[in-house]
């Protein structure tokens, strides 16, 4: 955590590369959570939950945000994605068919953006940094495999 405090105003850092929020099985560790949303003071952080989104989950995601750390909630697919934008609360991402590569549409018909670090060797987080915006629209996607080493360097890239 002093590291994530130590780190440069305005730095775009991942939390967790592999994981989710602190907290044992579904909770989120609010206390836990604090510290991180006050290291992050200044900073750009960003990072993923599968978590469900019950009303303390959901309280201590929208805190989070509301003090600048961007958690983005993870939908297992384009179904889950509507309901966990329907909720207002925080942006998406959602895992796609392996060999998607283009934009689409939820059955909600919410728009769906493929992460750019997936498709394109010229981009990485650090260039991109569209997770780390919490107000965004788009919900990000991600194919399912194979992409997955690129997006790992690209956000180690980022760090
Ligand atoms: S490159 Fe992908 S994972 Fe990284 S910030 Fe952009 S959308 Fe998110």
């Amino acid at each position: 955590m002093s590291e994530i405090a130590k780190l440069p105003k305005g730095t775009l850092w991942r939390h967790n590369q592999a994981g989710d929020l602190p907290g044992m099985g579904d909770a989120i560790d609010r206390e836990a959570m604090a510290g991180l949303v006050r290291a992050n003071r200044g900073k750009r952080g960003y990072t993923y939950t599968h978590k469900p989104m019950n009303a303390d989950n959901a309280a201590a995601v929208v805190d989070a945000i509301g003090q600048g750390f961007a958690v983005n909630l993870s939908a297992n697919d384009l179904a889950h994605a509507d309901e966990l934008a329907a909720l207002n609360i925080a942006p998406v991402v959602v895992v796609l068919p392996a060999d998607a590569t283009r934009a689409t549409v939820t059955p909600q018909g919410r728009k769906v953006a493929i992460c750019p670090a997936t498709i394109s060797d010229n981009v990485t987080c650090a260039t991109c940094g569209l997770c780390a915006i919490a107000n965004r629209k788009a919900i990000i996607g991600f194919p399912a495999h194979g992409a997955s080493k690129r997006k790992a360097s690209a956000v180690a890239m980022a760090s």
